[in-house]
């Protein structure tokens, strides 16, 4: 079975690509464009997040499903505890083995409606990730990975709880870990400094996103938790008004991001898409990650 790690561990630096579920004919139309487009790229795999309600989480289910038997893809299908029962959890779970998925990213999942609001399990679900880890690991031969947050979870108290929870679900029988968005390497680096300190060597991942436009990077922001650094709002802030100088500016950022990580031994980037191929396409290209020569504005 090629799984995420055999893939990531393969040898040369990988990339990987995030897509969310389509939401209509025309989005689905859109994005398997998208998937084709970086499937001449060979990504190590291509994952499809989670949603809060039944007809997206079908399409996650129906979209991983797809990637598996239509593609050379390898899919991973993230799946979250949010309103489930463990039933249905298992039912979900039997679901991507039926449709060809091997690999899985637990994740618990937001309150839904407040995504900062207090988390309340379903009276016969799982109240953490870790729980989740376990239930995919005793129903099959999954690969599974989890989330990890560089600043620390939103609503943790403070970092080094939060990575001994992230040690805790690793040790639960995660094969990896994905981060959340992040905008210096060190923040990175640090997460990775002290998962080691811990005495853990799970495979992490960065999460890097293409900052494109001012909702991109809006987006980046909201996501990471945490405030964008000076150094980047000042590097960005001449281009407020010309899209594209913002755009290059945003793109030569990530490059650069992706670069340094590279260069500090990291064995591939994981790419937020928001569904779209080309600003990922130019980044890989320009880091040299791509399996196919290609050209950066291809
Ligand atoms: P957990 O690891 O369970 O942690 C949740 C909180 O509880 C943290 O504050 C943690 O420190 C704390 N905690 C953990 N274990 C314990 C414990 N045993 N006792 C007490 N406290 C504990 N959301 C979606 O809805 N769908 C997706 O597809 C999706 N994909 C994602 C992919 C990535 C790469 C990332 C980084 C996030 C993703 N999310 C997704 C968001 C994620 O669901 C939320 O951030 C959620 O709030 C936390 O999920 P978790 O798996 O990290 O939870």
């Amino acid at each position: 079975m090629a799984t995420v790690v055999k893939r990531v561990r393969a040898g040369r630096p990988v990339f990987s690509v995030e897509f969310f579920p389509p939401r209509d004919a025309e989005d689905e139309q859109r994005l398997w464009q998208t998937i084709r487009d970086l499937e001449m790229l060979d990504p190590a795999f291509v994952s499809v997040t989670y949603g809060a309600g039944g007809s997206s989480r079908d399409r996650t289910i129906r979209t991983t499903g797809r990637v598996a038997r239509e593609t050379t893809l390898v899919a991973m299908a993230h799946l979250t505890a949010v309103d489930h029962s463990v039933a249905e959890l298992r039912n979900v779970i039997g679901w991507y083995a039926a449709v060809g998925v091997r690999n899985i990213l637990a994740v618990r999942g937001d309150p839904p409606g407040d995504p900062n609001g207090e988390w309340v399990p379903h009276p016969e679900g799982l109240s953490y990730a870790d729980e989740l880890v376990r239930l995919v690991r005793s129903l099959g031969d999954f690969c599974v990975g989890v989330a990890a947050f560089p600043y620390g979870h939103p609503r943790s108290s403070d970092v080094d709880t939060d990575t001994d929870y992230l040690v805790r679900k690793l040790r639960a029988g995660a094969d990896f870990a994905i981060a959340q968005l992040f905008f210096e390497a060190e923040d990175f680096l640090r997460l990775r400094d002290r998962v080691a300190a811990r005495g853990c060597d799970t495979l992490l991942l960065p999460g890097l996103m293409p900052l494109t436009t001012r909702r991109t990077l809006d987006k980046a922001v909201e996501l990471s938790g945490a405030t964008l650094p000076p150094s980047l709002a000042d590097r960005l802030a001449p281009f407020a008004d010309d899209p594209a100088a913002f755009r290059a500016a945003g793109i030569d950022i990530v490059t650069e991001l992706g670069a340094r990580l590279l260069a500090e031994g990291v064995p591939g980037l994981h790419f937020y898409t928001l569904n779209r191929a080309k600003a990922t396409k130019e980044v890989v290209a320009r880091l040299g990650l791509a399996s196919t020569p290609m050209s950066p504005a291809a």
